[in-house]
This record gives C-alpha cells, structure tokens and sequence, in this order.
C-alpha cells in the first residue's frame, strides 16, 4: 500500500513549477531583492483577495501579529484576549509588546474563541481581542466585534491559518481593526520559505505597520521610530502572486476532501469530526478529528504508511515558556481535553478519493 504524507507539495508543486522559475528568473536578473515591484504587487493583490483596502507584507505570521499590536500601540500593562487552545505564536506576539496574554476558552463544537465566555475575561486593563480562526474556520466575528465594540476594544485576527474562510460572507481578515496572517508554506496560502502578512481598512494603521517593519522608516535612513527589520522578501512576493491564483481553487480541493473524510468516518466508534457552525465557512487548513484513543490511533496511522500530526499537543498556558504566568493544568479544561484528543488527518491539494477510503480503511481497522 502506498504511503499518505501529512502533507505533500508534490501535486500543487507540479500546477504552479514553470511559472514559479519564470518568476524567479526574472527576480534574479531585475537585480533588486528587498522592497521593490513583486512586494508591492503582492499587497495590492492580497488586499482585493482579502477585500480590504490595505495589505502590507512582513516576514512571517508571528512578526505579522507582533506589528499589528505594535502599530496599535499595545504594550507594557495592558492585556489581549486570546483563546486557551491556540498556536504560540498568538501568545508570543502579545508577550513581544510587553502585554499580558489572556487565555479564554473555546466552543466545544468549533474549538474558536467562545464569544460568550469573552466577557468575564474583560478588565480596565483590556486592549484588545485576537480571535484565532483556527483550522481554517471563521470564528463568530459579528458577536466578537459587537463585543468589543461595547467595551472600545481593538480587534486583531489572527488569520495565520485561515485565508479564504469568512462569516456571514464576510471574509476572515477583513473584521478586525488589523489582522495578521502567515504564509508559511503549510499554510492555505504558502510561501516558498518563511513570509506573512497584516491586512486592515485603516490608512493611517497600515502606514505605521509598513514602518515598523522597515526599521521605522519610511524615507531611507530617516527613523521616525524603534522599528524592526520584518520585510517580505521580493522573491517570496513573486512566488505569493502565482499562488494566490490558486488559492481558490486549492480551497475548494480541501473542502471537496473534507466532505469525502466526512462521509467515511461519520458515526464511527467515539470519532468527533469537525464541526462548522452556522453562518461560518471552513478553509480546511487542518482536518482535525478527536478520539480518546488518540496516540494509539497516530501510532496505528503511522504503522500503516499514514502520517498525522498534533494541534497542538501542548496549550500555552501550560507551556515551560508561560511558566512565569503561573498557570497549571485544569486551569484550562477544554483547551487541555483537545490537547489530549485531537489529531490532524492528512488534507492537502492533490489528494484523491482513494487515499482518503485508505485512510479511513485503517482508521476502522483500529479497535477504537
Ligand atoms: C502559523 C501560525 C502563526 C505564525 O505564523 P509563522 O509564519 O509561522 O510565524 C500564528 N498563528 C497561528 C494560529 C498559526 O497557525
């Protein structure tokens, strides 16, 4: 039996190869590397994809969310909402500005920020709410930004993991006050190496987060502030164009995969598929099913060629970096119990209807 990688390039690789070394060809004989034509095309097509006015490209997801905290003028003293079960990097950027992560924990069925727990976190010392679309679905922006808007705080979306998803037809990414993204090459949206991205509405926003990543200056070495060097590279800016040509259509591949996953693994044993909620659409960045057999279930996927991976095995609030935060285990509960249970299925462009009934074949196989 053939082997099912976690994830393989190879299929939209193939789609995309000769427009890719074109466009490298010509990035490297134009002779101009940092800061030129392709970055500046790239925004300009990130911000129609995305439907807002303004995008800005910076060097990866995590500096994405640093800027758009920074150009907020978060900082020292203040705290951000967060949800309890997201990647690190959520955490990272807010602990970059000096503020204070707030942990808040999920829906169970969406396993996004529960907008009806945010409120109980709310203090005088809130600044902001960053909603995590995680998987690739769009968590409930019309509650989350009536919220914050009753209570005068900023938004930022963390759309790392959801480019192409929206609620209420409104696209993830567009909602917030400024929003980062990640185009790392895992994600819907990959880049060929690290690249990432900040979108927003607001002229005066996106002006500073282009500073910011560009030293602090917008005339050449004139710094206006401390900033940081966070550019996207041209290169990556060139390969991001002829991807994002696709992005729709690689969209719809995951979501035409889901639904097979859907189908074969319905009512089976005590597998939980992944829900979407209403109003919400899904961009399938990860399939992620729950079992309380989970390791033995990788382990029986990984003996038969399958490969599978965790998000995330270990919540923030546990994590040896937030040890400082004095947080322990059961402060958390569903975002542990999704630690415990949670385990991604391989969902990538390219995949065939074969491979997923292989897939679920030696899932049923396994005595859950
Ligand atoms: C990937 C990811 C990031 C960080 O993106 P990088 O480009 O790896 O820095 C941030 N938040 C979430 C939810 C992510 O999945």
């Amino acid at each position: 039996m053939k082997n099912v990688p976690f994830l393989s390039f190879e299929e939209s690789n193939k789609t995309i190869k000769a427009e890719i070394l074109e466009s490298f060809e010509s990035f490297f004989d134009n002779g101009w590397y940092v800061l030129g034509e392709n970055v500046k095309n790239f925004e300009q097509q990130y911000a129609s994809f995305s439907q807002v006015d303004y995008a800005v490209g910076v060097s990866n997801g995590l500096d994405a969310l640093h800027i758009a905290l920074k150009s907020l003028g978060i900082g020292e003293g203040d705290e951000v909402i967060i949800p309890s079960n997201t990647y690190i990097a959520t955490a990272l950027a807010v602990s970059y500005v000096g503020a204070t992560p707030i942990f808040v924990e999920p829906d169970t069925d969406t396993y996004n920020l529960d907008p009806n727990k945010l409120e109980n976190s709310i203090t005088s010392k809130t600044k902001a709410i960053m909603p995590v679309h995680l998987y690739g679905q769009a968590c409930e922006m019309q509650a989350i930004m009536k919220i914050a808007e009753k209570h005068r705080l900023f938004v930022i979306e963390d759309n790392a993991q959801s480019q192409g998803a929206s609620y209420n037809g409104k696209l993830t990414g567009s909602w917030g006050d400024i929003n980062g993204t990640s185009f790392y090459p895992g994600k819907n949206l990959g880049a060929l190496g690290d690249a990432g991205g900040i979108t927003t509405n607001n002229k005066e926003l996106a002006q500073k987060a282009a500073v910011l990543r560009n030293y602090g200056s917008e005339k050449k070495y004139y710094n206006e502030v401390i900033g940081f060097n966070m550019r996207l590279d041209e290169c990556q800016a060139g390969f991001l164009s002829i991807k994002l040509r696709y992005l729709n259509d690689w969209i719809r591949q995951r979501q035409e995969i889901a639904g097979w996953y859907n189908e074969v693994l319905k009512n089976f044993s005590d597998l939980i598929l992944p829900k979407v909620a209403e109003n919400s659409t899904h961009s399938y960045h990860l399939y992620v099913i729950r079992t309380n057999k989970r390791d033995e279930l990788q382990k029986h996927l990984a003996d038969n060629g399958v490969g599978s991976l965790i998000h995330y095995p270990i919540p923030p609030h546990l994590q040896q970096a937030y040890k400082n935060l004095g947080f322990k285990k059961g402060d958390f509960p569903i975002a542990e119990e999704l630690a415990d249970t949670s385990l991604s299925l391989p969902i990538w462009p390219g995949m065939t209807i074969e491979m997923i009934e292989m897939i679920a074949d030696i899932i049923k196989s396994f005595k859950i």
